[in-house]
C-alpha cells in the first residue's frame, strides 16, 4: 500500500516546493536504514550522523519528507496536555513522568531552531484549554489542582476575558497555560530536511513494501530495489501497524484540518484584531482552532478511524463542511466561505496514550505514537532512540523509559469495533464543542 498525499495542506503550501528529490533506483547496502522522514526519523538521521560520521546512513519516505503528520499538524508545541487522567497521586506521577517528556522535547526542539537559526513562527504565547460549557469548569479547576502541584504557571478565564483575548464569544471557561509554544510545523520540519548531514542519503517517494530480518543483517524491499542494511530504525508513526510492528499496541487514527484564508482588515477589525492565539479542547473530541500569525484561522475537528493511506477529495470535502461549521459558530461575523485548504493526517495512538520506544529484536528500534504531542516528543524520540540503537545511554533515555509502557489491544475486527464506539461517545460528548 502507498500512502497517497492529497496535496492540499494549508501549511506545506507556503513552502517553496523542493527541487533535487532523490528516489531509490537501485539495491543499496547501508550500516543504517530509517524508514520514515518526519520529525523522528529526521533526527535519528541528524543524531546517527553525528555518532557514526564514516557509515553509511540511509532515510526513506514514502512521500516526500516531512510531508506526513510532521508537516501536516496543529503546531502546538506542549508542555501539557489535558487528556490524561489526573485523579490519584500514582496518576499524578505518571502525569508528572509525561509532563518531563513534553520538556524534553521543548527543549530540544528549541535547540535545534537555535542551532539552525530556523524561522518557524515560533511564539511562546502559551495556550488555551477552552469550552463553551460552563459545567467543564469542574474538569478545568481538577487540572489546576494538577497544575499547582506541578508548578506549572497558568490562570483561568472567563467569557469576557476570552472574548477579548480570542475576538469570539463562543468560549464562556478556559485555562491557559504559560508554556508551550505555536508553531509553522511544514516549517519546522522543512528545516530538518534542509539541515540533513552531508553523510545522510534521503530517498523519497520510496515506500517500505516489507522486510525480512536475516541472521547478521535485515533485508528492506521496495518497488525498484532492496535495501541491505545492519540496523534499522522505524519510524513511521501511523503506519507501524501497516509494517508488522507492535501491532498489538498501536493504531491509526485519521485526523483532518482546514484553514481558511488570511482575513482582511476589515474582517480581522470585526473580531477585535487579536493576537496570534491556540485553543485546545477541554474534551477529547472537541475542536483544536488556532489564530496564525498571518491572521489565517485553523480548525482541526475530526477524529475517526478511515484508512490510513488515502482520503478523497469527496471525503475531505465532506469533513470540511464540518469544519466551516465549527468557523461559523465561533466567528458568525466572517464569511461563509473563507476555507482555503483542508487536509488529512494519521497519528498513532496507543490504548493508555503511551509512546513506544524500544528495540524490538537484535538491531531492530522503533519509536513513536505521541498522539497530539509528537512535534516535541518525536524529536527527542528520534534522537534518544538513535543513540539507544548505538548502544549508547542518556539521562533521557532513562526518564523516556521510566514512563508507563504501552498497553496490549484487543485483534481486529473487535479493536475497530471499540475504538469506534469510544470516539463515538466521545463525540456525543463534545457535541457543541467541535
Ligand atoms: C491534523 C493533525 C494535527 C496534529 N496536531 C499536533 C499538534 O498540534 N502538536 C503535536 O505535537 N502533534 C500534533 N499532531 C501529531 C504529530 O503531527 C505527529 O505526532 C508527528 O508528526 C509524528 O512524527 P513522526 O515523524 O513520528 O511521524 P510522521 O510525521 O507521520 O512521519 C512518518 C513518515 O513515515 C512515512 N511512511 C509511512 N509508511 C512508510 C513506508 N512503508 N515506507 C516509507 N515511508 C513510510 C510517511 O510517509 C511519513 O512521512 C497532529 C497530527 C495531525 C495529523
Amino acid at each position: 500500500m502507498y500512502v497517497v498525499n492529497d496535496n492540499n495542506c494549508g501549511w506545506i503550501n507556503d513552502l517553496v516546493p523542493r527541487t533535487n528529490i532523490k528516489t531509490l533506483t537501485k539495491n543499496e547496502d547501508c550500516d543504517w536504514l530509517i524508514v520514515g522522514a518526519g520529525y523522528t526519523g529526521l533526527s535519528a538521521a541528524r543524531k546517527l550522523s553525528l555518532l557514526h560520521p564514516t557509515k553509511k546512513i540511509i532515510i526513506v519516505d514514502s512521500q516526500l519528507a516531512g510531508e506526513g503528520a510532521s508537516g501536516r499538524n496543529s503546531g502546538y508545541l506542549v508542555d501539557t496536555t489535558l487528556n490524561d487522567g489526573f485523579t490519584s497521586n500514582k496518576e499524578l506521577n505518571n502525569y508528572k513522568k509525561k509532563a518531563d517528556i513534553y520538556n524534553l522535547g521543548i527543549e530540544v526542539v528549541k535547540k535545534f531552531i537555535k542551532e539552525y537559526q530556523v524561522d518557524c513562527d515560533w511564539n511562546e504565547s502559551g495556550k488555551f484549554f477552552a469550552s463553551s460549557n460552563q459545567e467543564d469548569i469542574k474538569i478545568l479547576s481538577s487540572f489546576s489542582d494538577v497544575l499547582k502541584r506541578l508548578n506549572f504557571t497558568h490562570e483561568i478565564l472567563n467569557r469576557d476575558q476570552l472574548t477579548e483575548r480570542l475576538g469570539t464569544k463562543f468560549y464562556s471557561i478556559a485555562l491557559h497555560t504559560k508554556g508551550g509554544i505555536l508553531l509553522h510545523p511544514a516549517k519546522l520540519v522543512r528545516a530538518m530536511v534542509d539541515t540533513l548531514p552531508e553523510n545522510i542519503n534521503l530517498f523519497e517517494n520510496s515506500t517500505l513494501i516489507n522486510w525480512q530480518k536475516e541472521k547478521d543483517f535485515i533485508l528492506a524491499s521496495f518497488v525498484n530495489g532492496v535495501v541491505k542494511t545492519k540496523k534499522i530504525i522505524f519510524a513511521t508513526n501511523g503506519f507501524l501497524k501497516s509494517l508488522g510492528i507492535k501491532t498489538s499496541y498501536n493504531f491509526p487514527i485519521t485526523l483532518t484540518a482546514s484553514m481558511t484564508r488570511r482575513l482582511t482588515d476589515q474582517e480581522f477589525k470585526a473580531i477585535g484584531e487579536p493576537k496570534e492565539w491556540g485553543v485546545l479542547p477541554v474534551r477529547p473530541m472537541g475542536a483544536t482552532v488556532r489564530m496564525t500569525k498571518d491572521r489565517r484561522i485553523l480548525i482541526r475537528n475530526t477524529a475517526e478511524v478511515h484508512d490510513p493511506f488515502k482520503m478523497s477529495k469527496l471525503e475531505l470535502t465532506n469533513r470540511a463542511k464540518i469544519q466551516k461549521i465549527g468557523i461559523k459558530r465561533r466567528f458568525p461575523e466572517l464569511p461563509e466561505n473563507i476555507i482555503q485548504s483542508t487536509w488529512s493526517g494519521i497519528v498513532s495512538r496507543t490504548r493508555n496514550s503511551s509512546q513506544i520506544f524500544e528495540k524490538i529484536d537484535e538491531n531492530i528500534f522503533v519509536a513513536g505514537c505521541y498522539n497530539g504531542s509528537g512535534i516535541g516528543v518525536g524529536t527527542l524520540f528520534g534522537e534518544q532512540i538513535a543513540i539507544k540503537a548505538s548502544g549508547e545511554h542518556s539521562k533521557e533515555i532513562e526518564i523516556i523509559e521510566s514512563r508507563n509502557k504501552p498497553t496490549w489491544l484487543p485483534p481486529q475486527p473487535f479493536l475497530n469495533l471499540g475504538v469506534k464506539a469510544r470516539l463515538m461517545y466521545e463525540r456525543l460528548r463534545a457535541k457543541l464543542e467541535t
